[in-house]
């Protein structure tokens, strides 16, 4: 069998699989199209609220139910298809819970929505934590639409993708950002193909 050229990729799941930002934005009865695109990326910024609490309370107040039934977007199975064809792993799904009182429905929530969207039972795939950069091993590759975590990634042993999305400075590409992931992963093989054949 030939060898693939990315050992793990590790994907994040709000705006890279789950519409977060628009499961938000309902709860707080607003649109995500009328804020204003690109960073920062705090959207109780965005919204204009004042707290951390006045954006989390209402949110929190759903309950397991806000995570479980947010939005799906429309290229998992075509992300998925791209990152399985490169990577030696299977595909990790690596999610940061909210820091506050709700963390604990945040992560019950993610983990049914995965199950249901994905089907995958095998709970090794699914990682929560707030630190990601843990993670970043050698010929690992994270893919996330925050440019923090994508730097953090990076200043590991592995590299970071970002994600377009509505909050980040690819936002022009939110609706169709799969080329540009797609070659930063065919570059990332190209390089791993020569420094670790
Ligand atoms: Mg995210």
């Amino acid at each position: 069998m030939i060898k693939k050229p990315i050992k793990g990729v590790l994907l994040d799941l709000d705006e890279v699989l789950a519409d977060f930002a628009g499961g938000a934005c309902r709860v707080h009865g607003k649109r995500l199209e009328n804020l204003e695109p690109g960073e920062p990326r705090d959207l109780q910024v965005k919204l204009g609220l004042r707290s951390k609490e006045a954006f989390w309370k209402p949110i929190n107040s759903r309950g397991i139910s806000f995570w479980e039934y947010l939005e799906p977007l429309p290229w998992i199975e075509e992300l998925l298809i791209i990152a399985r064809a490169l990577s030696e792993e299977p595909i990790r799904i690596i999610t940061t819970p909210p820091s506050g009182p709700g963390a604990h429905l945040a992560i019950l929530g993610k983990h049914r929505w995965l199950v249901k969207i994905l089907g995958w039972t095998d709970r090794n795939r699914y990682i929560f934590t707030r630190d990601k950069k843990i993670y970043s091993l050698p010929g690992y590759v994270l893919i996330d639409d925050s440019r923090k975590n994508v730097v953090r990634f990076s200043e590991g042993r592995g590299l970071g993708i970002l994600f377009p999305a509505y909050f980040n400075q690819y936002y022009e590409e939110r609706n169709n950002p799969l080329p540009r992931v797609t070659n930063a992963l065919l570059q990332i093989g190209e390089h791993n193909a020569l420094h670790f054949p």
